[in-house]
C-alpha cells in the first residue's frame, strides 16, 4: 500500500509524509506516516496520535510501538500517523492554528452539503479520513485528557437501523469489546446518546469510523496532556501489541507491567460530574482513580481567604477519571470527569 510518500514493503518499516494542504507560506502541510508491513498478509490496523497538539503521549507511544514491533513476525499491516495535528503540536495547543478549530470533530461529515465552503481543517480531516476508511480493519486514536487523569479507553456506542442491520451491529460491538479489552486499560463507554450528539462526538475519528463506517474503533486516553507519561506510554505499547494478537497478527500476547484498573462489575460510561454552583477556589478531596460514593464530598470551594464557601458532593457512584485543571471556578463549572454506571446500552437503535 501507499500512503502519501510512504510505500509498504513486506517485512519492513517504511516512513513518509502525506500532504494534506498547502500553507500560505508555500510549503505543504504534511502528516508523518509509518507503515509496518508484515511478511504475510492480514488485517490493516491504523493507529493515530496527537490529533490534539497538546497530547504528546500518543505520538511517543507510536514511536515506541514501531521500535517494539519492527522485528516481530507480523501478519498484516500497521499504519501509524503519530502526529495528526502538526500545527497544534508546533504550538503545544489542542486545536490547529489555522482557525483555532478542534480537528477531532470533522470526521465523517459530508462535504458539499453546506452553503459555506469547508474550512481547511475540515478539508484536512476529509483527506486523511478518505485514506483511513479505504483500508482500515480497525482504528485506534490515541489521546490524553486533563493533566490529572487516570488512564482509560473510551468505547464508542454502536448503532443499527436503516443504515446497518442489527446482526452486523452486534458483530461490530462484540469486536470493539474484544479489542478494547485486549488493549488493557479500564474501559468506559462513550457519553450517553444525547450528550454524544450534543458534543458532536459522532464526528470524532473513532466516532465516525464506528458509527458511520462500521469499522471497529476506540479512543484510549493515555493519562494527562502536555507531558509524556512514561508508564502509560509503556502500557499503550503493550496494549497495541495485544490488539494485534487479538487480530491474529502476532503469535503471542505480551504482559504489561504497568497495571491500571477500575474494579467495576458492570459497564461504566463517561460523565462530566459534579459541577459547582458557587464560584471560588477549588480544593479537591479526591484524586484520579479513586472510587466515589453518592453524597460524598469531592471538593470544597473556598474564598480567597481560605474559608469554605460550599462543599460539592457527587450524586452518582463511580470513579474519578480526571480532575479539571486550574483552581479558579465560576458558577456551574465542571469539577470532575467520572466513570459512572452506564444506564444505556452500548448497542442502540438509530434514530431512537
Ligand atoms: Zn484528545
Amino acid at each position: 500500500m501507499k500512503v502519501g510518500t510512504a510505500e509498504s514493503v513486506p517485512g519492513e518499516v517504511s516512513t513518509g509524509y502525506l500532504s494534506v494542504t498547502t500553507l500560505p507560506t508555500g510549503q505543504p502541510e504534511q502528516v508523518p506516516v509509518i507503515i509496518v508491513d508484515g511478511e504475510d498478509p492480514g488485517p490493516t490496523i491504523w493507529v493515530t496520535g496527537t490529533i490534539h497538539g497538546d497530547e504528546p503521549t500518543g505520538m511517543t507511544a507510536i514511536h515506541e510501538f514501531v521500535t517494539h514491533i519492527r522485528d516481530k513476525l507480523l501478519q498484516g499491516t500497521v499504519v501509524c500517523v503519530p502526529i495528526m495535528n502538526p500545527s497544534g503540536l508546533r504550538t503545544n495547543a489542542r486545536t490547529s492554528y489555522y482557525h483555532d478549530e478542534d480537528p477531532n470533530r470533522y470526521f465523517g461529515l459530508q462535504s458539499g452539503t453546506d452553503e459555506i465552503p469547508p474550512s481547511v481543517q475540515r478539508l484536512i480531516c476529509e483527506r486523511v479520513y478518505k485514506v483511513i476508511r479505504a483500508s482500515a480493519d480497525a482504528v485506534i486514536s490515541l489521546h490524553t485528557s486533563w493533566i490529572a487523569t487516570y488512564p482509560y479507553t473510551i468505547r464508542p456506542r454502536v448503532t443499527y437501523g436503516d443504515h446497518r442491520e442489527k446482526t452486523t451491529a452486534i458483530e461490530l460491538r462484540d469486536r470493539i469489546v474484544e479489542l478494547t479489552d485486549a488493549f488493557g486499560l479500564p474501559v468506559v463507554n462513550q457519553f450517553g446518546c444525547d450528550e454524544t450528539k450534543r458534543r458532536s462526538l459522532d464526528h470524532t475519528l473513532t466516532g465516525a469510523a464506528a458509527t458511520e463506517d462500521g469499522i471497529p474503533a476506540f479512543t484510549p486516553e493515555l493519562g494527562g496532556r502536555f507531558v509524556v507519561e512514561q508508564d502509560v506510554c509503556e502500557a499503550a505499547v503493550g496494549g497495541l501489541h495485544n490488539v494485534l494478537y487479538a487480530s491474529g497478527m502476532v503469535a503471542e500476547p505480551v504482559t504489561v507491567s504497568a497495571e491500571f484498573t477500575l474494579p467495576a462489575e458492570n459497564d461504566l460510561k463517561r460523565s462530566v460530574h459534579p459541577h459547582t454552583d458557587t464560584a471560588g477556589i477549588v480544593r479537591y478531596r479526591v484524586q484520579e482513580g479513586e472510587s466515589v460514593e453518592p453524597g460524598q464530598v469531592v471538593a470544597d470551594i473556598v474564598t480567597p481567604h481560605g474559608e469554605t464557601k460550599t462543599q460539592v458532593r457527587a450524586e452518582h457512584p463511580g470513579y474519578v477519571l480526571s480532575r479539571y485543571e486550574g483552581v479558579a471556578v465560576y458558577e456551574n463549572d465542571p469539577l470532575l470527569d467520572m466513570a459512572v454506571p452506564d444506564d444505556e446500552s452500548l448497542l442502540r437503535k438509530h434514530p431512537v
